[in-house]
């Protein structure tokens, strides 16, 4: 596209974000973008906004930012067994810097062409860096996914392994240190996650009850136990972690970030007994790990089991912005 002659703003729309919308009747440059939504499907709406310095750290390079700012959408997405379509995306930028403008850029549109996800419009503004973006995806009528399912007796599960990323955020914070090789890669599923798209598709009509991991395992579980009106308890040992991961599971700061940190974008769900055989198959299939790790009780509450059946106590469970300090 030609550019010259555009005002700043809309040079800048039209160099980084503009981009044929696939699936779309209208994509960016209108004053509203136009879809269509196939009969028989509900459309899933979800939004999140990262804030500089609350979301992310203010020297995060651009590439992982704009991977990120997409990737927490689908997988809220992901969470709700739909299949995202269409992304609208809020900027507010300090200035105009074409190359974090063109590297964030990228990171954003090759996650969506991995996930065939059209960015179909959106928002320039200036001001402190922010990132909204809005996802909309189709999911079948009434079969969407939902917090609000789980029942006493039912299964608890998560997907692949959770914890690097709060571990990564921790030592930043300098509440524990991470060897050098350790940090390197628990960062990268701090800037990098992988949304689990297919398998929350997988998941409908098998999981009662589903929220993906982003406040932290036991307050995204108490979330689902609170709209399902139940109680969980969860073991400890079989919370599923990586190789850095099971270095730090003795300690008190290793364990909290593990299971109270966040920033994970796993699902969690709750199933019941009989679907155990159709979840693992699910792991071979989806080539995801997929593991048990705890069950569902009458009452209310999350529990977390130590080893030896004993209690044990974490120290806050899970990120609020508006928690008193
Ligand atoms: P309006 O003034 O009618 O609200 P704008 O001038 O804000 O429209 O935007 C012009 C077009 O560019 C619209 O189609 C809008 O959706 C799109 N747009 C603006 N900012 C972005 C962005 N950051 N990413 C994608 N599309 C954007
Ligand atoms: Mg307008």
């Amino acid at each position: 596209m030609t550019t010259q002659g555009f005002s700043p703003e809309f040079e800048l729309i039209a160099r980084h974000f503009t981009r044929p919308a696939a699936n779309a009747v209208l994509g960016v440059g209108d004053d509203a973008a136009l879809l269509t939504v196939t009969n028989g499907m509900d459309l899933a709406v979800s939004m999140d906004t990262m804030v500089s310095g609350t979301h992310f750290f203010p020297d995060v390079n651009p590439e992982n930012l704009g991977h990120k700012a997409l990737a927490v959408n689908l997988s809220d997405m992901a969470a709700m067994g739909a299949m995202p379509y269409w992304a609208v995306l809020a900027l507010t930028l300090p200035a105009v810097d074409h190359g974090w403008l063109a590297a964030f850029s990228k990171g954003f549109f090759d996650l969506a062409e991995e996930f065939n996800v059209s960015l179909i419009g959106g928002d320039t503004t200036r001001g402190p860096l922010s990132l909204t973006v809005t996802i909309m995806g189709e999911v079948p009528a009434g079969a969407a996914l939902r917090r609000g399912g789980a029942k006493a007796g039912n299964d608890i599960w998560v997907s692949g392994n959770i914890g690097d990323a709060a571990l990564a955020v921790a030592h930043r914070h300098g509440k524990l240190v991470l060897e050098e090789a350790d940090y390197h890669e628990a960062v990268m599923r701090l800037y990098e996650p992988s949304p689990r798209v297919a398998l929350g598709q997988a998941l409908r009509g098998v999981a009662t009850a589903t929220i993906d991991v982003s406040d932290g395992l036991l307050a995204d579980l108490t979330h689902i136990c609170r709209l399902s009106g139940v109680g969980a308890t969860v073991e400890l040992a079989n919370v599923p972690v990586s190789s850095i991961g099971a270095k730090h599971l003795e300690t008190d700061a290793g364990r909290t970030a593990i299971v109270a940190g966040g920033d994970d974008y796993e699902l969690c769900f709750t199933a019941h007994p009989n679907s155990r055989e159709i979840i693992n198959d699910l792991t071979k299939m989806l080539g995801i790990p997929l593991t048990r790790v705890g069950q569902v009780k009458r009452g209310k509450g999350v529990s977390l089991m130590g080893p030896d059946g004993k209690a044990v106590k974490i120290d806050g469970r899970g990120y609020d912005h508006f928690k008193a300090p």
